[in-house]
This record gives C-alpha cells, structure tokens and sequence, in this order.
C-alpha cells in the first residue's frame, strides 16, 4: 500500500507553488520528479566526496569509484543482468540507441532489414534511419491501431530472414500502451534478429527483467525513474558488447594507446570513453533503491487506480477524445477536445498551476496516424493524487469554456 502523504513529503518541489497555485505536476512522462532521498545523494558528493573515477590512488577517488561502481551493480540487480560489466552507464536512453546503432553500422550491409514500431519516440526511429543511411538497409515500420497498439499479425509478416535487428519502446511515450515485448522478442529471435527495447516509459512503472526477457539490448534514462538527467544505462548481452565495436574514444576506454595502435580496455569501460556523469550514476542507484522502498507491486496498482479515476472524469467533459486506448497502457492520458488546439489547453492549465505536455510528444508519426497536430498529455506517477485530478478536470473544462 501506498501512503500517499508521507511519500509526497519526499519530493520538496511538490510544495512550491505556480502562478500561485500549489504544483500539479502531469508531466511525468517528460520527467520525473526528484526525492529527498536522492537529492541528498547528489548533495554528499559534492559536499564529501567528489572526485575523479578509477584512476586515482587518493582515497576520494577509491571512494567516488566504489560509490559508483556500486550503483552499476544496484542497477545490474534491478534489471536482473547476468554481470555487472552487461550495465553500460551512458547519458541517458538516446545515447544508448545511437551507441547500439553505431556498432551496427560495422555489422549490416544492403540487403539487411531492420524493424521499428509505429509507436516510437524520435530517438527510437532517428538514429536507425541515420544507420540504413550508412549501410543501404532497409527500415521496415511495423503498423499500429485506433487503439495505439502495435498489429503483430503484420509484425510477423514483415519478419524474414533478412530482418537483422528490431527496436520496440517497451511502453509508449505518447499513449502509455504497453507493448507485448515478451512475444516481440521472441518472434525476432525466431528469424535470428537482435533486439532493442527502449524502456524509458517502462522504468517508472515496473520492473523489467532482461534475462527473462532474454531481451539483446535494453535501455533507459534515470530521469524518468526519480533519478537524475544526463544519466541512463544501456544493458546489452555480453556477447553482443563484445562484438559491437566501440561508440566513442577517450580516455578510461583504452588497454593501451600507442601512436601505431590502441587497443580496447574491456567491459564495461569499452563504451565508457571520457569522465562520465560519476554523482548522476550514483543518484540514479539511489533512485533505484527509492522506488523499490515503495515497491514496483504498489506504484503499478496505485498508477492504475488514478488512470482509471482520470479516464472516467476527463470522459465527462463533452468534445474530448482519449488516443491511446488499450487495455495494456500505463499512467498517461492523451487528449484532445474538439476544435481546440492542445497548446492552448496547456497554455491555460499552466496558469492554474498544472504542469501538462502538450504536442506531438517526439512522437510525429503517432501524431500523423491520427491526422492530428499533437494532445495534451497527462502523465501520472505514484505521487499523484485524485485530488490532483480533480483540479486538472476543473481547470480542462475552464480551458474548454474559455477557448470555444
Ligand atoms: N524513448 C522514449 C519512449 C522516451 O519517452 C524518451 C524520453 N522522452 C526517450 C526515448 C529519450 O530519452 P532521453 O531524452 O532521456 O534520452
């Protein structure tokens, strides 16, 4: 069970006021919002222990490479990866994807196929665009439906034996569905296919298991999950790490540099060139001990209670519409009303002190599947409350009346 109270006593922004109204903050699916708990974190390394990692025989360093080094494994234990050295700290979901797809770029050739969904962020489609670019394959799209669910019969049929990879977002940014990874990777496999999951929206709301998954690659950013920006972690199968050439060179990713040749240090330092954000991996650990104090069971029956409390009351105002309709979908509420621009919704909503994301989200091709321009998208997180909702349908109706 959640106490709702006490656990909004650990996020000191949740008391600040806008436009003099206290907080509501909707925009979870952006970002998340920081506790005590791992601000406190961010604090005692600067305050105690900053320093430079893995090259430092001072006992500031020992402690800042134990610290962080620890935070890898807290991170391996939450994902449940075999080794540590599976975890690659990078600076969030994004570079994880473009680090993925460069290695690809040294492994397909014309003629190869890869596979996106119709549900994804831009950062799940870009930098695969970017790699077929490079090497002449191909980008195949699988479909998705009025619902916003992907359509697997057309997933299988698109699958060949010259589909070399697929990349899926575990949860969607823009509708909230939750995508049937667990059959997704499988039938990728089937046809010999690697696979990336994208769980940026899957990490605040449940627990992925990447060996049960026997999923390739997963990843995701800690800003999403109450940690820090500018940190995240790629996890990738140790034979796949080991096959994909490095991303980036630098310093902390080299055995040994000569001017005639340098050769590789091995995992996870490999794809770690330069020094990396040392506090945000270790705040990202103290996220990940955070949201398991509360517990992944009690925040996905808690999200499920305000979706469907939220769902039915913003169903009663007339003219608005929900995209993003399954059954299978997390704590996000797409929306538009008749003959209003999602912008203005939003602008109005800001005044009243309600923090909403409006737009197409990073999400065009979802946005073009609806012949829409964007929504206005609610996101709750385990600190929301009904109340909360209450305002935010009070203050869509004002927008209503005030805009039509
Ligand atoms: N994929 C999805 C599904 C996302 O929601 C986001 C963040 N909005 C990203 C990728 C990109 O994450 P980041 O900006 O932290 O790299």
């Amino acid at each position: 069970m959640i106490d709702i109270q006490q656990i909004r006593k650990d996020f000191p922004i949740l008391h600040r006021t806008v436009n003099g109204k206290l907080l509501v903050y909707f925009d979870n699916a952006a970002t998340s919002q920081t506790p005590k708990q791992v601000i406190d974190v961010i604090v005692d390394y600067y305050s105690n222990y900053n320093a430079n990692i893995h090259r430092g025989v001072h006992t500031l360093s020992q402690e800042a490479t134990d610290k962080y080094e620890q935070a890898r494994q807290k991170i391996q234990k939450h994902f449940n990866a075999a080794q540590a050295h599976e975890i690659i700290f990078t600076s969030g979901t994004t570079h994880g994807i473009n680090l993925v797809a460069h290695g690809f770029s040294s492994i397909l050739k014309k003629g190869d196929e890869v596979m996106v969904s119709a549900l994804e962020h831009h950062s799940n489609i870009v930098p695969w665009q970017m790699l077929c670019e490079k090497t002449g394959a191909q980008l195949k799209v699988i479909p998705m439906n009025d619902e916003g669910e992907l359509i697997l019969s057309s997933f299988e049929e698109l699958l060949s034996e010259n589909t070399k990879l697929v990349f899926v977002n575990h949860i969607s940014n823009a509708l909230g569905t939750i995508n049937p990874i667990e059959i997704i990777i499988e039938k990728a496999h089937a046809v010999g296919a690697a696979i990336l999951i994208d769980g940026a929206q899957a990490c605040p709301h449940l627990k992925a298991d990447v060996q049960a998954l026997d999923v390739d690659f997963y990843v995701t950013s800690a800003h999403k999950m109450c940690g820090p920006t500018g940190v995240g972690m790629l996890y990738g199968k140790e034979a796949w790490l080991q096959k994909l050439p490095p991303y980036q060179g630098g310093g902390e990713m080299i055995a040994t540099v000569t001017f005639e040749k340098t050769t590789y240090a091995d995992l996870p330092h490999k794809f770690e060139a330069g020094t990396p954000n040392i506090c945000g991996g270790i705040a990202f650990g103290a996220a990940i001990d955070y949201m398991n104090s509360i517990g992944f069971d009690n925040i996905a029956a808690y999200e499920a209670d305000l979706l469907e409390y939220a769902t039915e009351k913003l169903l009663e105002i007339d003219g608005l519409k929900i995209y993003g309709t399954s059954k299978n979908k997390t704590s996000v509420i797409s929306f538009n009303i008749e003959g209003i621009h999602p912008y203005d919704i939003g602008t109005i909503v800001d005044k009243l002190g309600i923090a909403v994301r409006t737009g197409h989200h990073c999400a065009q091709p979802i946005m073009d599947y609806y012949k829409i321009p964007g929504t206005v998208r609610a996101s709750f997180a385990f600190y929301n409350t009904k109340a909360e909702i209450d305002i935010l349908v009070e203050a869509v109706k004002r927008a209503k009346m005030m805009l039509s």
